[in-house]
């Protein structure tokens, strides 16, 4: 998920160069279930209809540890492991990407 890189909220991501860098943090829309204690700030974590743990989303969808003005993670140090091992480039993010641009279009 989104790097330490200045992600900025218009570019659109691109097909050719798949980086955090360059994507409007698309993957950050996701539902994010909290499977184990990384120190999520408890402002940020809201419960599913099965009583789960899951990051709390804004209603502009996007996650609300997601930093509006630079697309990138607030809580870098501390996100879900799940953010952990979402893969930049793998098929999941593509996929992301993908969708995230069908928005735009
Ligand atoms: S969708 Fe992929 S490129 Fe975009 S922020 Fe997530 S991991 Fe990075
Ligand atoms: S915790 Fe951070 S990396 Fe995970 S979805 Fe939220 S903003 Fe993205």
């Amino acid at each position: 998920m989104t790097d330490s890189q200045h992600i900025s909220h218009t570019q659109l991501p691109s097909e050719n160069a798949v980086s955090c860098s360059n994507c409007a943090a698309c993957c950050c829309q996701l539902e994010v279930m909290l499977i184990t204690d990384t120190g999520v700030p408890p402002r940020f974590i809201a419960t599913d209809d099965w009583g789960g743990e899951v990051m709390q989303r804004l209603d502009d969808g996007w996650c609300a540890a997601l930093d509006r003005d630079s697309m990138r993670c607030s809580i870098y140090e501390l996100r879900p492991l799940i953010c952990r091992e979402f893969e930049m480039g793998s098929v999941e993010c593509q996929d992301e990407r993908r969708g995230m641009t069908s928005i735009y279009r």
